[in-house]
């Protein structure tokens, strides 16, 4: 496929997408319908359809039942913790493996022209970003996710919080679950600048930050601490009415839907001419530089407080008059 075609590429082999991202377009007066279903569309497909339907599976399949869930036990945790780690190597291995072992597209619409495997670095364990990042994925990640869940799970079975059902309030379980992916974007922003104040990133984000060059297996690849507060966004179903459904749709999206800022390509190829989305880009200028795009633009959070990148000339002039203004006021004070 022409990259080409879909944007640009500097010497040292960056992608940098022709179109600039796009902020949620339901802020704009009047409102532009096309423009709004466009963005209906890239809401849905392909990772939140991909999620609900992973929910689907797990909750008629692979959850055990509230009779179970009632009573902590060992067999039924283990079972859960097996299955969300099953899940992660398939779904995170699957995209690895094309992309990045088998390199099946070379580097063609990856933002960062060189491999991560090509240039180890002391910052990881085994200086390996790999093994580091799947380390962090499996020992810590994937259990908290579980802990999170076995809450969840035992404290529906045992009808704390306002639990219902689709019997009773269908159109608003349908409605809380269209809303759930901006809730966690929402929910994303708030943790991720407050682990973005400085002592708090010295001591817990910079863990996720020391892969510059994201790969699939970077998107779980936190301190234990940043893990905790990244499923705290599940705690919503506790406070307003929810089913266990949209309850593991939620953690979907924010377990397995780390990956979507890591892949590293704008698209990935599918056959000779066919490409599917990725919608990496906006988290991957947050690697690359930092203080930008602290949430994904379905929020406008972002905008809101003038940290949006949306890749073009004038938002990279932007973020470098506003770097500018934080030294002088650093170099002021001191
Ligand atoms: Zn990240
Ligand atoms: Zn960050």
């Amino acid at each position: 496929m022409d990259e080409l075609k879909f944007g640009s590429k500097n010497k040292r082999g960056d992608f940098t997408p022709k179109e600039p991202l796009q902020i949620a377009p339901y802020f704009e007066f009047p409102p532009n319908p096309i423009k709004l279903l466009k963005f209906l569309k890239g809401y849905l497909w392909p990772w939140n359809l991909l999620f609900m339907a992973v929910a689907a599976l797990f909750y008629f399949y692979l959850t055990p039942s509230p009779q179970t869930t009632k009573t902590l036990a060992v067999g039924w945790i283990a079972f859960i913790l097996a299955r969300n780690a099953v899940l992660v190597f398939i779904i995170y291995g699957l995209l690895e493996l094309r992309l990045y072992i088998k390199r099946a597209q070379g580097n063609r619409f990856k933002f960062h022209g060189q491999f991560p495997a090509d240039r180890p670095s002391d910052v990881f364990m085994f200086k390996s970003q790999n093994v580091d990042n799947i380390i962090r994925s499996f020992v810590s990640g994937v259990p908290i996710w579980t802990a999170w869940e076995v809450f969840g799970l035992h404290t529906y079975a045992n009808g704390w919080g306002p639990w219902t059902t689709f019997a009773e309030h269908p159109f608003w379980l349908l409605t809380f679950a269209f809303f759930l992916p901006f809730w966690h974007e929402f929910h994303f922003y708030c943790i991720h600048r407050l682990i973005h104040v400085p002592v708090l990133y010295k001591y817990i984000h910079s863990v996720h930050h020391n892969s510059i060059n994201p790969s699939p297996w970077s998107s779980l690849s936190m301190h234990p601490v940043e893990h905790l507060l990244y499923w705290s966004d599940s705690l919503i179903h506790l406070v307003l009415p929810s089913h266990p459904l949209l309850f593991l749709y939620g953690l979907q999206i924010t377990g397995t839907g780390a990956v979507v800022g890591h892949i590293g390509f704008d698209k990935i190829e599918v056959g000779s001419e066919g490409a599917i989305p990725t919608h990496a880009y906006a988290h991957y200028l947050h690697h690359k530089y930092f203080e930008v795009n602290y949430a994904d633009g379905t929020t406008a959070l972002d905008k809101l407080f003038g940290t949006w990148h949306d890749g073009s000339k004038e938002a990279h002039a932007q973020m470098d008059a506003r770097y500018a203004k934080k030294i002088a006021r650093v170099n002021n004070k001191s």
